[in-house]
């Protein structure tokens, strides 16, 4: 068995986060590499921890909750996958940011126990641009008016959008997804939501997220590139 040596995995993802930067003329801007640690164990986790990881993504409120504790307090968790609405309950108030608000029932019960808990919980929206059967996110023309109905929600604070491109090695409609999703975040900008910011925009994986910087990503979740391929 190889040996995967998690310090090294991670500097290379960070060296190429910093060329991507550079190619696209925003070096020294800060993008948040998010540590995708689904069925990795806390062992592995710590380690990346301690090589400099500040961020962990998991994508199940059950192995999310089952590492918490565990996992060094320095790193912040982030919810990246499908929530349902009543593990809702189960996440707020323990994750920084979660990346997969897709519709208004979720966005209600994310509100309902933010207020209980007197917080305010960070989302992100996600969105399916590629308008994949198997993925979830609203259409693109969905989102503004999910953002307009859920403007009264003072206890969840809209960050910015996530997407998930189609696992295909074609660059041009690589890039296209992630523009589309630029573009989105441009256009909800203009419109001066009140109490709705646009900071973040999360896409790019282990086989885009270089293309996704050079499109603008400022949040890349990364796993198989810093812990292996993962076995189910
Ligand atoms: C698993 C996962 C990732 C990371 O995928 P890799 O190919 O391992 O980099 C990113 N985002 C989401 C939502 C995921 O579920």
């Amino acid at each position: 068995m190889i040996k995967i040596s998690i310090e090294k995995n991670l500097s290379t993802v960070v060296e190429n986060i910093e060329n991507a930067l550079s190619r696209s003329g925003r070096s020294g801007e800060d993008v948040q590499l998010v540590a995708v640690t689904k069925t990795v164990d806390v062992e592995r986790i710590n380690e990346a921890i301690k090589c400099g990881a500040k961020n962990i993504g998991e994508n199940r409120v059950q192995e999310l909750e089952s590492k918490i504790g565990k996992v060094d307090e320095s790193a912040n968790f982030h919810m990246i996958g499908h929530l349902q609405s009543n593990k809702a309950k189960d996440l707020v108030g323990k994750v920084k940011l979660i990346h997969s608000l897709d519709r208004p029932s979720l966005a209600k019960e994310l509100n309902k126990r933010s207020k209980r808990e007197n917080i305010v919980t960070d989302v992100l929206i996600q969105v399916n641009v590629s308008e994949e059967k198997t993925k979830f996110g609203l259409k693109t023309e969905a989102v503004l008016p999910f953002i307009e109905s859920i403007l009264d929600m003072d206890n969840i604070k809209v960050r910015g959008l996530m997407t998930m491109a189609p696992h295909i090695e074609d660059e041009d409609r690589l890039r296209e997804v992630f523009r589309e999703l630029y573009k989105l975040r441009e256009t909800i900008k203009d419109k001066n939501y009140k109490g709705i910011s646009m900071e973040y925009l999360s896409m790019g994986m282990t086989n885009d997220y270089e293309i996704a910087i050079e499109e603008g990503a400022n949040i890349v979740r990364v796993g198989r590139a810093i812990f292996g391929d993962r076995n189910y």
